[in-house]
């Protein structure tokens, strides 16, 4: 009797299966969860009702604790959940199911023999749910939604590392708003934060799945390109180019138009490291500058 209550009162999922999976036990935190009451699921075979848990990897992690009573952690960041349950409270619009990190433990007889294991639910949703709020604020601009600086710098290291390593290419873009000041000035600083976050959209919108885009801080912007040469890259700054010229952004019916000034970098044996990299495309932005602004010059040393 107190064993029941014990288990009813812990604020976990647990299932006791025999070697059969069937259901031995089924505390009240599972009956909450899955709407099934102990009464209905006790001695049934646990894939007669939750066929989706009949996995070869499932099964093979019992088999695992039956025949060696080890215990197995079912990681959320592997399996994402066991039982498909509704996630509690609010997290619905993010999780479709309750993220559960779970475990299986061999339940051992007075003899030594494994004739049943127990399996722990935890509700790590909430956990999770954080964890991806703080990456995104971390690692995201909150005026633009894009990368920011802090994101820019870890994956420029990286892709820096890895092309250096095995001899690929990498560029990268610097660009400038143009006369920004001037646009702000005269359109007011919330209408300027407007235009920001349609150019980095209209951006987004343009690069590849492994191009990185990011505000490197107020009115300029950085895309890294692993595997492009200066020629590649180039091409699309003009691309960039192009599109924000044609961008229209309306303000109670005045029609603004803006351009940007892009200076274009690549990899090659005399840049020692990231900052270099980003050394040369800022000096081929100003040159883009002195040039008369709104075109994509490239370092050339
Ligand atoms: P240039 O063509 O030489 O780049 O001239 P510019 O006016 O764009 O350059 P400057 O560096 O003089 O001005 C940049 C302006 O960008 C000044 C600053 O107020 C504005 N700015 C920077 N960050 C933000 C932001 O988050 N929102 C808004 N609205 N303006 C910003
Ligand atoms: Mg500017
Ligand atoms: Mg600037």
């Amino acid at each position: 009797m107190i064993y029941r209550q014990v288990l009813d009162a812990v604020n976990h999922g647990i299932v006791i299966l025999d070697i059969e999976y069937r259901v031995c036990e089924w505390n009240r935190w599972m009956e909450v969860h899955s709407g099934i009451s102990r009464d209905k699921i006790i001695n049934r075979d646990l894939f007669d009702i939750y066929p989706q848990l009949n996995t070869q990897s499932f099964i093979r992690s019992c088999k695992s604790v039956f025949k060696f009573g080890n215990y197995m952690f079912l990681s959320q960041k592997l399996h994402k959940y066991l039982f498909p349950f509704k996630p509690m409270g609010s997290y619905h619009s993010k999780h479709e199911f309750m993220q559960q990190s779970c475990t299986i433990a061999p339940l051992r007889e007075d003899d030594g023999t494994i004739a049943s294991i127990i399996i722990t639910v935890q509700d790590i949703t909430e956990n999770v749910y954080l964890e991806d709020q703080m990456r995104q604020m971390v690692q995201h601009d909150s005026l633009t939604g894009i990368y920011n600086r802090r994101y820019l710098d870890s994956r420029l290291s990286e892709e820096f590392n890895r092309c250096s390593r095995a001899g690929h290419e990498l560029s990268i873009i610097i660009f400038d708003i143009d006369n920004f000041k001037k646009l702000n000035d005269e359109f007011g600083h919330i209408f300027g934060d407007q235009v920001l976050r349609r150019l980095a959209a209209v951006c987004s919108a343009m690069i590849r799945s492994c191009d990185v885009f990011c505000r490197f801080g107020g009115e300029e912007f950085c895309v890294i390109l692993p595997e492009s040469s200066a020629a590649g890259a180039s091409a699309f700054a003009e691309r960039i180019r192009q599109s924000i010229a044609d961008m229209v952004v309306a303000d109670n019916g005045t029609e603004v138009r803006v351009t940007v000034s892009l200076g274009v970098a690549s990899l090659n044996p005399d840049v020692p490291d990231t900052n270099r990299l980003l050394e040369h495309a800022d000096t081929a932005m100003y040159q883009s500058k002195a040039a008369g602004k709104n075109r994509v010059s490239i370092f050339r040393g």
